[in-house]
């Protein structure tokens, strides 16, 4: 992508604070860190870094979490990624595709009020980022008490409520629940096995298309 021109120094305007650095632009003649290439639809984090939109947010894809990107420079949680300035205009569909995508990542971790109501509307991609985070193997412990909990949670209230209509069978309530809870988190483990394989064939593609032998 076409990196804008410096500014002629024709006027008496002072230099910027931070020369080839600004809010609304890349710094001039810097690449994106991740792919090091040039920024394609630049994107300033709340640490004041700049990526490629779509760099940050396959970055944030590969981590299985709940919570915000990690900046690969400074380690801080990215709540906030600001499209450059003169994106905002652009009428190129790519562009608007990449910059939604933006937008859903900001809502997600947008506070206040605002946020929750944006979250309900992003409720599709919460819950795929929350069983993503769940079939990591390295939290599949701390999902199994929470499954267990709610297992637990939902036979009691199904037993309070004198409800007839589940084929419980020789099982007891709590137990039928429990092993409902199991097979989801079998089923969850599953799919993050496939998820995994086929991140790393997708990777070991790319490699592939970079690095030609
Ligand atoms: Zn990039
Ligand atoms: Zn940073």
């Amino acid at each position: 992508m076409a990196k804008p021109d410096s500014p002629a120094s024709t006027d008496n305007s002072p230099p910027p604070p931070l020369l080839g650095r600004s809010k609304s632009s890349p710094p001039i003649n810097d690449c994106c860190p991740i792919c090091f290439d040039d920024f394609s639809v630049p994107c300033r984090s709340n640490c004041d870094h700049w990526f490629c939109a779509t760099c940050i947010l396959e970055f944030w894809h590969y981590g299985a979490s709940l919570k915000p990107c990690k900046c690969p420079f400074c380690l801080r949680s990215i709540t906030s990624l600001s499209p450059e300035a003169t994106l905002l205009s652009s009428k190129n569909l790519e562009v608007s595709r990449v910059l939604k995508n933006v937008d859903k990542y900001n809502s997600l971790y947008a506070g206040g009020a605002s946020g929750m109501i944006m979250k309900v509307r992003t409720l599709p991609s919460v819950i795929k980022r929350c069983l993503l985070d769940m079939s990591d193997p390295t939290r599949r412990d701390y999902y199994y008490c929470i499954v267990r909990c709610i297992a637990l949670f939902l036979s009691l209230i199904y037993m309070a409520g004198s409800f007839d209509f589940l084929p419980i069978g020789f099982l007891s309530t709590p137990r039928f629940f429990e092993l409902c809870g199991l097979i989801f988190m079998g089923l969850v483990q599953m799919f993050g096995i496939l998820h995994r394989y086929w991140l790393r064939r997708r990777a070991r593609n790319l490699a592939a298309d970079a690095f030609p032998q």
